[in-house]
């Protein structure tokens, strides 16, 4: 194989031709597809005749042509990958092509066909698949696109921006012609062509337009579109509420495809996953629910922040993910618990972006170089990336962080742009010194911050003095401290939150103004190695409520007590922090058990502990969604990246432990949540009846993991009486922890039920696959086999493979078969779909965390991946770098 080509940030160059018009014909047919490519291209420097190379993957040129006449051949140079004009004519001139689209394409990049529906993929280098182009997003231009098929088979025909005009042709045909009068990069040109009906709404924007919106599906899915319908209109207003932002055409699409990658933001045009828009009470669940409303708000958002706004290059990736994300946070916080979005967000940053961080595949929110882009679609772009825009807005706070927005997209629109320009306007708009902001873009690792609190008694002052690291990651060995906004308050011994009003920094007195009112919550700059900050005037020590809702992407190691941390997760005014401390404490418990249990100790559960559990659960005063993620235990991978070395098997085992004791006693107080909180009535998606549920669900599964007759009934009456997808799956997920005949038959019974819809079948999928259950892998091995299960369905093959490597116990089982069954799994999938193959191979990724037999299973795996014949370049660049 030839080494795939590593390319660099630093190498960016801009255009030698800038593309201003781009004409596209499709005549789509069941054997091929021709593509006609009208450009008109200008050099970016009169007078410059460099030669003009063009991207193009599986294509077959026909024909082409330079302001209307044939080049001959000996005038281009055409490879696998380019068609290279050796010399162009100087100053603008038309490019056409004419071209045939390779139509067997699993890859779900550029046109493919997918349920008998064509549709294109474009990002992030998939529009080389459709013509020849200067794929790169510093390249936009107004596109217009003559779309002609068989009308019977393929009734509707949708392109970005306007129907100018349409009509019938001979031999069944039709056709469509669609003007996209925004300039934009190619990765947001769309088509698709098909059998598809839509639901239909409008949106009067504010300042009166009216937008036509029109959710395309096929007819039986009609039904299920409603809460995608309002899931738009409700992030329609928003943009207008919160950033000002309205919507720029008269109308706006979103088209349901079943074997799609996640939702993309195609101008006008978004596609999605159809488990990111179809939703019914009866299938799908409340955290369904959740994600269509957060995904189809981040699609939409991306018209701003991406599309008219769009990023120069790759490396500026997070430039629109990192910013799109973090909008579409807030925009559920705001519809939603604020605290409990938080929560949510933190737990998946630090489930999936810490733990990357800190291996092998880190990588700084803007790369520094890749092979391939794809690959860099990762939590570290998105959700990092988020959080340094969420910094932004802590330390300019709701006003200033608006005002850097506004001046963002009047500097911007309409251009490339990279993220320096985004700082730059924050920093502008608010004229302040941001210092060394930026490398929160340049520099990977998760900082680890080390707090240590002091007070004085006889000059009542609290010191508080920070010193932080960077780890080294790969390519990055010495770091240079950062830019940290900690938020924080001070609570009195009545748990009360202690006015603020000025604190010392290194010796320099810093006041906290904010006119006549009392503030409580400041922010700290944190910016050297070491830094002391020094609280006056106290007449008792306080407790210190550090980083409150998450106010940076650190690790934050502070020498608060066991007795501090119960303090604060019964009086702590900020909701995250309260949460924090009881995670905090159930870390540090979990631990210390991991190590009674390595050493063969019996292993005990601390009935302080268990308190601070029963008073969460039993205040009435706290939201029940909050109660539901307070009394739900860390995730099994945070306490194994405390660890020395990765102990899955002994992690689980003091999971399963602290779940069945914590049931033990509390069992009353569960039972009595799980009756009282019974959904009543029609099922409705608010926060209230959302909350109820989740604390009936969370209680439920407590109880399940009892040796209790009683309770197993109870658990299957809920199973059986569920008047809600929610309730009916939480029930049986409760009732699949443990094996056994009950297990066996609910799933069964559940399939019956569900086997017509797909969506529900895939969940039933990854419910098995990503179980716990000892030697797991045989039954996951037999669901590869079973009916319902098609490979070449991204949907299924993540709800399996992707469920399975989640497992711990099961994808690391010690002998081996996880691996081998996954390492196997990983190369017949890449001849599939390079982009999901890499996204399961990646699993591998922190193999040197665990013990030495698991090593040496796992590295002959990714050793045996890396031999393979035809490897793609996405599979190999994770393989090459998981294995240095
Ligand atoms: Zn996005």
């Amino acid at each position: 194989m030839e080494v795939p080509k590593e390319i660099f940030l630093k190498d960016y160059k801009l255009p030698d031709y800038y593309f201003d018009t781009v004409d596209l014909s499709f005549s789509l047919g069941e054997e091929t597809t021709i593509v006609c490519a009208k450009i008109s291209v200008v050099p970016r420097v009169d007078g410059v005749a460099a030669p003009l190379v063009l991207d193009g993957i599986d294509l077959k040129l026909i024909s082409i042509k330079i302001s209307g006449n044939e080049l001959e051949e000996g005038y281009y140079h055409l490879d696998a990958r380019h068609l290279i004009l050796k010399a162009p004519p100087s100053g603008s001139f038309i490019l056409e092509t004419i071209t045939e689209v390779l139509q067997k394409n699993s890859s779900f990049e550029g046109l493919y066909k997918s349920s008998g529906n064509f549709c294109t993929q474009c990002e992030a280098e998939g529009f080389r698949k459709i013509t020849y182009f200067q794929d790169r997003p510093d390249i936009m231009a107004k596109y217009t696109c003559h779309i002609e098929a068989d009308k019977s088979l393929y009734p509707v025909l949708l392109s970005n921006g306007n129907l100018i005009e349409q009509g019938d042709l001979e031999g069944g045909k039709h056709f469509a012609v669609w003007e996209d009068p925004f300039k934009k990069p190619c990765y947001l040109f769309a088509l698709v062509v098909g059998q598809l009906e839509s639901r239909d709404d409008t949106f009067t924007t504010y300042s009166g337009r009216e937008v036509a919106l029109r959710i395309w599906t096929s007819p039986q899915d009609l039904p299920k579109t409603e809460h995608a319908m309002y899931s738009l209109k409700a992030a329609m207003k928003w943009d207008e509420d919160v950033f000002g932002r309205e919507y720029d055409l008269d109308l706006f699409n979103i088209v349901v495809v079943p074997d799609f990658l996640g939702a993309m933001e195609n101008k006008s045009l978004n596609i999605f996953n159809s488990k990111l828009v179809l939703a019914s009470p009866e299938t799908a669940s409340d955290a369904n629910y959740a994600a269509i409303l957060g995904v189809i708000g981040h699609e939409y958002f991306h018209n701003w922040t991406g599309n008219r706004v769009t990023c120069r290059d790759w490396f500026q990736l997070s430039l629109k993910e990192g910013l799109t994300v973090f909008r579409d946070q807030e925009f559920s916080s705001d519809l939603g618990s604020r605290t409990v979005k938080r929560i949510g967000d933190v737990s998946k940053l630090r489930t999936y972006q810490f733990s990357r961080d800190a291996g092998p595949m880190a990588h700084p929110v803007r790369p520094h170089s890749y092979i391939k882009v794809d690959n860099f679609y990762t939590s570290t772009v998105y959700e990092k990336g988020a959080e340094v825009v969420r910094m932004y807005k802590t330390l300019l706070g709701n006003e200033g962080f608006r005002k850097g927005t506004d001046l963002y997209f009047e500097r911007h629109d309409g251009q490339a742009v990279t993220c320096e320009d985004f700082f730059a306007a924050m920093r502008d708009a608010n004229n302040v010194d941001f210092a060394n902001f930026l490398l929160w873009y340049s520099q990977a690792g998760t900082p680890i911050v080390k707090v240590t609190s002091s007070y004085n008694v006889e000059s009542r002052t609290f010191s508080l003095k920070f010193s932080q690291t960077v780890p080294p990651t790969p390519g990055q060995h010495l770091k240079e401290p950062m830019f940290i906004p900690v938020a924080m308050g001070l609570l009195d011994s009545s748990g009360k939150d202690m006015p603020l009003s000025s604190f010392y920094q290194d010796g320099k007195l810093v006041s906290i103004t904010s006119g006549a009112q009392h503030v409580y919550t400041t922010v700290l700059r944190v910016t050297k190695g070491e830094e002391e900050f020094v609280f006056h005037d106290l007449d008792e020590k306080p407790i210190p409520s550090l980083l409150r809702g998450y106010s940076a992407p650190i690790r934050l190691h502070s020498d608060l007590t066991e007795n501090d941390l119960f303090f604060l997760l019964a009086h702590d005014s900020d909701g995250f922090n309260r949460w924090e401390a009881g995670q905090i404490l159930a870390r540090k418990l979990m631990l210390n058990q991991v190590v009674n249990f390595q050493k063969d100790e019996k292993l005990v559960l601390d009935p302080q502990f268990v308190h601070g559990i029963k008073c969460i659960l039993l205040d009435s005063s706290l939201d029940k969604e909050f109660i539901s993620k307070a009394i739900t235990l860390p995730g099994e991978g945070e306490i194994m990246d405390m660890m020395e070395v990765a102990d899955p098997d002994a992690v689980h085992v003091v999971q399963s432990f602290i779940r069945k004791q914590l049931a033990l006693e509390l069992k009353q107080e569960f039972i009595n949540k799980v009756k009282e909180n019974r959904s009543s009535g029609k099922y409705k998606f608010d926060h209230v009846n959302m909350a109820r549920r989740a604390l009936k669900n969370t209680t439920l599964g407590y109880l399940a993991c009892l040796e209790d007759e009683e309770m197993s009934e109870l658990v299957l009456n809920e199973y059986k009486s569920a008047t809600n997808m929610t309730d009916q799956f939480s029930a049986l997920a409760a009732i699949a922890q443990k094996p056994g005949k009950a297990r066996e038959d609910a799933l069964a019974d559940f399939y019956n039920k569900w086997q017509h819809d797909f969506l529900v079948v895939n969940k039933w999928l990854s419910l098995q696959s990503a179980s716990d259950i000892p030697g797991n892998v045989e039954n996951v091995k037999k669901l590869l086999d079973h009916p319902s299960f098609d490979l070449t369905n991204a949907n299924k093959m993540f709800s399996i493979i992707g469920g399975f490597c989640a497992s711990y116990v099961n994808f690391h089982a010690k002998d081996g078969s996880g691996y081998k069954f996954v390492g196997e799994f990983v190369l017949q999938l890449d001849k599939l779909n390079p982009q999901m193959a890499s996204g399961v191979v990646s699993s591998f990724s922190r193999w040197k965390r665990y013990d030495d037999t698991r090593q040496n299973l796992a590295k002959a795996q990714l050793e045996m991946i890396m031999s393979a014949n035809g490897l793609s370049k996405n599979v190999y660049e994770i393989v090459l770098k998981s294995l240095v």
